[in-house]
């Protein structure tokens, strides 16, 4: 029988909970035995993905949530971090390299782009009630744990 497990956990959208976050997943991965380079691309796809819903999802000062959840199955990794804030009106346009929204700001559009190159797939809905982000990564190793 495949290795099967989830997580998921939410949480306010500020910078704080970044950190958190990371962190998650990264425990919640240690049971399919990663490498350190695997555990470190997820770590910085899964901040990428948060910091964005915490610097664009909720632009006024009402802060709301994010949904966080990792499934695995065999070796596949699958992170979803959805928000309830305003959407992508052109996700295309968005997942562009160097396209911000908030040039003003430092930010330097490059997100999108991290999550493509740390992970093996990375698919984005969105609509004007929030957006979802999926990443998926097969790694190298399987878990030594039992199934059940
Ligand atoms: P960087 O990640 O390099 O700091 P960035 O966040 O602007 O800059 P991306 O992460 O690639 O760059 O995101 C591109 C654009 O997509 C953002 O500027 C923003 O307009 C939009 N965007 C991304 N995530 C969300 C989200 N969760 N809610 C609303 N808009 C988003
Ligand atoms: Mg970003």
């Amino acid at each position: 029988m495949k290795y099967s497990n989830f997580m998921e956990v939410s949480f306010k959208a500020m910078s704080v909970n970044e950190g958190f976050a990371r962190v998650c997943v990264a425990s919640f991965c240690v049971q399919l035995n990663p490498s350190v380079d695997e555990i470190t691309d997820i770590k910085t796809a899964v901040s990428e993905a948060v910091t964005n819903c915490v610097v664009h999802a909720y632009p006024t000062s009402v802060k709301g949530d994010v949904v966080l959840r990792c499934e695995l199955e065999g070796n596949n990794v699958s992170i979803t971090v959805t928000d309830r804030g305003v959407g992508i009106k052109d996700i295309n346009k968005a997942r562009e390299p160097f396209y911000t929204s908030k040039p003003s700001s430092e930010r330097s559009g490059m997100g999108f782009t991290v999550m493509e190159s740390f992970m093996d797939d990375v698919q984005v809905t969105s609509n004007s009630f929030g957006t979802t982000v999926k990443m998926t990564k097969k790694l190298a190793s399987v878990a030594d744990v039992e199934v059940g």
